[in-house]
């Protein structure tokens, strides 16, 4: 008998994602949270320096922000909170401890749906809790090499945000979603900027394998050092694989943290993780407990906009979108805010063409890093420009064409009588002159009996080589629609 051969391993992922606030100033004290502004070490005073005897105080906006956060994340919000100590030693914190949250965070229990193609899984939410960032090491040099280090604390004291979810996770795709949709929301709701590559959002992958079916988790290895989406996706697939290689071989986990290695493509461990006694945390002797009063929720609440979540929804439900389109649609609010004023402009029987157009012609020329706010061709102008289409004062392809030169100019295009201009001024205008069009009709009909004679008899796919005539005898100037319609009258009529 052989022995049974592991293959059919399950891994758990949970992930502690790190977002740093827009506030104006830090966590603790009034230094300005630009970090990357300003010569190194600008950004400090007493307080975010960690020097013998100065006070911090709560930065509000922060506490707000989290809260605001977590309502988005469906999370309670509990009446009391406070700030603990966790100690640790680290030269970028030069205090000896990071305040952060301990038992009472500002909130627990909520939860964020994903969907891996048209899988839907809720992926709960342990915690959003509030802490300050640390500051930044710059090794001279190469960092195994290197024999001195710089150190620059404007960072230090910069608001954090820290999300950690359930280990509701079993793949990297699952994981890499979640990640997607986390920041979709904290971007969606204006509290993070959303940049993984300069480490304003930051993920901590933690992730163990087990037997399928067995139900006590393996045992944890956190991924670090992870800066992009991919990065998230290709460090979780090779962990699972070192993983469940160690556990078909029966070989033991060690419970550790673990950099992701982006050049060789590998995990390599960094430290055996600490455990949560180690930190000693404490309450923060500086600051008063927090009391979160119900007014305070209800107020957060009432300003939270219409999440990404709910606006695809409603899309697909009052518009007749499909739920890819409207997801599209979603991925960023202004872009869900232009294309409904588009709708508005057109009518809601035309939302399918509005929704085609800027999912289609408008993100392809939207330029890497610059959003749609900075396009030129507004909603209003789009939308003029879709009902000369829809109209038959234009082609298709000249509409697109049009708005492919408006783009190109950079002129701003806003309403009807920019695009009914512009169409002018290129001569585009479509003949839907009755009595002209006759004459090519007639002309076509006359040059292609048999394509009347099969259309007549009820083959509509004629009709297109009837269209093509007229084309051929306007030189492209009759109106398609209004052509299709005076062959229909005249031959079925
Ligand atoms: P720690 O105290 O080590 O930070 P936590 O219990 O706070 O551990 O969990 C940290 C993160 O690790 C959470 O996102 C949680 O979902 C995840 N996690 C906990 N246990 C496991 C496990 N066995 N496998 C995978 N993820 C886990
Ligand atoms: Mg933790
Ligand atoms: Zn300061």
């Amino acid at each position: 008998m052989t022995a049974a051969v592991t293959t059919d391993i399950e891994a758990v992922i949970g992930l502690e994602v790190h977002a740093q606030l827009l506030t104006q100033s830090k966590m603790f004290c009034g230094c300005s949270a630009a970090y990357l502004a300003g010569a190194p070490n600008s950004h400090t005073c007493p307080v975010c320096l960690g020097l013998p005897g100065a006070l911090p105080f709560a930065n509000q906006k922060a506490i707000e922000y989290t809260i605001r956060t977590a309502l988005a994340l469906n999370c309670e919000i509990p009446e009391h909170s406070k700030f603990d100590r966790k100690n640790y030693f680290y030269p970028d914190l030069p205090k000896g401890y990071q305040i952060s949250q301990y038992d009472l965070p500002l909130s627990k229990n909520g939860h964020l749906d994903i969907d891996v193609e048209g899988q839907v899984s809720r992926v709960g939410i342990t915690r959003v809790h509030l802490e300050e960032d640390t500051g930044k090491l710059i090794h001279a040099g190469d960092i195994h090499t290197s024999t001195s280090s710089l150190v620059n604390l404007n960072r230090c004291g910069v608001p954090l945000m820290e999300i950690v979810s359930e280990p509701d996770m079993r793949t990297p795709a699952q994981a890499r979603e979640y990640m997607q949709r986390l920041r979709q929301v904290l971007v969606w709701i204006g509290v993070n900027d959303g940049n993984l590559e300069e480490g304003s959002l930051r993920c901590d992958a933690n992730v163990s394998v087990r037997p399928r079916g067995q139900k006590e988790l393996g045992v944890k290895v956190e991924v670090k050092n992870m800066n992009s989406f991919r990065a998230v996706f290709m460090a979780l697939e090779h962990e699972i694989q070192r993983q469940s290689a160690a556990l078909a071989n029966g070989e033991e986990i060690l419970q550790e943290t673990r950099g992701w290695n982006e050049g060789r493509g590998v995990t390599v461990g960094q430290r055996s993780k600490e455990y949560a006694h180690d930190y000693r945390y404490f309450p923060e002797p500086d600051l008063p407990p927090l009391t979160i009063t119900r007014e305070t929720v209800d107020r957060i609440r009432a300003e939270l906009p219409e999440l990404p979540a709910q606006r695809a929804k409603r899309f697909s439900e009052t518009l007749g979108l499909s739920a890819y389109d409207a997801a599209q649609l979603s991925a960023d609010r202004n872009l869900a805010d232009y294309f409904e004023e588009v709708v508005a402009g057109v009518g809601t029987t035309h939302a399918k063409e509005a929704a085609n157009w800027v999912i289609g012609d408008v993100n392809r020329v939207l330029k890497e890093g610059e959003g749609i706010a900075a396009l030129n061709v507004r909603p209003g102008g789009l939308a003029a420009l879709v009902l000369r289409k829809l109209d038959g004062t234009i082609s298709n392809n000249q509409a697109r064409d049009l708005f492919a030169v408006l783009v190109g100019s950079g002129a701003p295009v806003a309403d009807t009588t920019a695009i009914d201009h512009e169409i002018e001024a290129r001569g585009m205008r479509q003949v839907t002159d009755d009595s002209q069009l006759e004459a090519w009709v007639d002309k076509a009909i006359a040059a292609q009996p048999q394509a009347a004679e099969d259309f007549r008899g009820g083959n509509d796919r004629a009709v297109g080589r009837l269209v093509g005539a007229v084309m051929q005898a306007s030189g492209g100037k009759a109106s398609g629609p209004a052509v299709s319609a005076m062959l229909t009258r005249k031959l079925r009529g």
